[in-house]
């Protein structure tokens, strides 16, 4: 399947099997250890890929199934950070969590996901996807008791992430995708510093440079949060601007059941959008349609040969079926605009 339009993708995650963690948490515990743990990850990824490709997505990735978190797992990885002393802080500035704390300079001893990105690739014929955290995001998960300046250490992470985006790219990954959800709060520190290392750990690579900035997993703090946001979410508004004259290539939004006017795609002239037509903070499945109304919508900001229709955001809070749903309604709507625009 090669799809000239619409191709579909996902954000990232998707539910782990029961067996390998916990169902429905975020920061789940491994059920497995050792090799049993090495060699359940694996099984987890082939069961997502498969159903990735019964349902029709394009461009295809691991679920996050090698991950307990998307940035704790990485940072975990990485010197100068201590995981036996955690702090307490406020995570963009919605919710308390337990964190790491940065002691020291930080350094990536050695590759963190290639083991996992290399059996991504020997595993599917599709184009495939790998998700990191962006630096802001990073920063914005630890208590730093050593550089005490977040954008030193955004500095100091985007080289880090750059390192290891570009083994990513050299095994063939298609897709490089920065997860950085903290673009949506800290408006002002995207503006002096936060575009800047966004760039800086994607500089140099040749493959398709992603940034994916959401409202948030459905969990319940950031459904509140929302709620105070008012009748129109705007924060795009001054971030799409500087990505829009940035070098990352595509740009992903929430659009399904969001309040932000679609008419904000406009600002990302010449860039991919991934358009979120499926909402992660509801367990009822959309129907084919209702994602077809959301990528109907998009198109009237950007080409279809430009538009990806997506996921909002991580699927991996929510049951294993109604992810399995949601996948194939993604590729089925998408499907139905095709037809509508004489492509198959
Ligand atoms: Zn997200």
């Amino acid at each position: 399947m090669n799809h000239p339009i619409l191709k579909t993708t996902i954000v990232g995650s998707l539910p782990k099997p029961a067996w390998l963690a916990a169902p429905k948490q975020l920061w789940a515990p491994w059920l497995l250890e050792g090799e049993a743990l090495a060699e359940g990850m694996q099984d987890a990824v082939r069961l997502v890929l498969r159903d990735q490709e019964q349902a029709g997505i394009d461009i295809v990735g691991d679920g996050e199934q090698t991950r307990r978190h998307f940035v704790t797992t990485l940072i975990e990885n990485l010197e100068g950070v201590d995981f036996q002393h955690k702090k307490t802080v406020r995570i963009r500035n919605r919710y308390d969590a337990d964190v790491p704390m940065v002691t020291g300079p930080v350094a990536r001893p050695r590759s963190i996901f290639g083991e996992h990105a290399r059996f991504l690739r020997a595993e599917t014929d599709r184009p495939v996807k790998f998700t990191l955290p962006g630096p802001m995001t990073m920063v914005d998960t630890l208590y730093d008791g050593y550089y005490r300046s977040r954008e030193k250490l955004a500095r100091e992470f985007a080289k880090i992430l750059n390192a290891e985006a570009r083994e990513l790219e050299a095994l063939g990954i298609d897709v490089i995708q920065f997860d950085e959800p903290a673009f949506n709060v800290f408006m002002d520190e995207v503006r002096d510093w936060g575009v800047e290392t966004l760039e800086a750990a994607a500089a140099g690579l040749k493959c398709k440079t992603a940034v994916h900035i959401c409202y948030g997993y459905g969990i319940k703090a950031n459904n509140d949060w929302k709620k105070t946001l008012g009748s129109e979410w705007r924060q795009y508004e001054s971030t799409f601007p500087l990505l829009a004259k940035s070098k990352i290539d595509q740009v992903s939004l929430e659009c399904a059941n969001s309040r932000v006017p679609l008419e904000l795609i406009g600002l990302l002239k010449g860039k991919d959008i991934m358009v979120g037509a499926i909402d992660v903070a509801s367990e009822q499945v959309e129907t084919p349609e209702q994602v077809a109304q959301t990528v109907r919508a998009a198109l009237k900001y950007v080409a279809p040969e430009k538009l990806y229709p997506c996921t909002n955001c991580g699927m991996v809070p929510l049951p294993r079926a109604v992810a399995q749903g949601k996948l194939k309604a993604l590729a089925a709507g998408a499907a139905l605009v095709r037809g509508e625009l004489g492509s198959s």
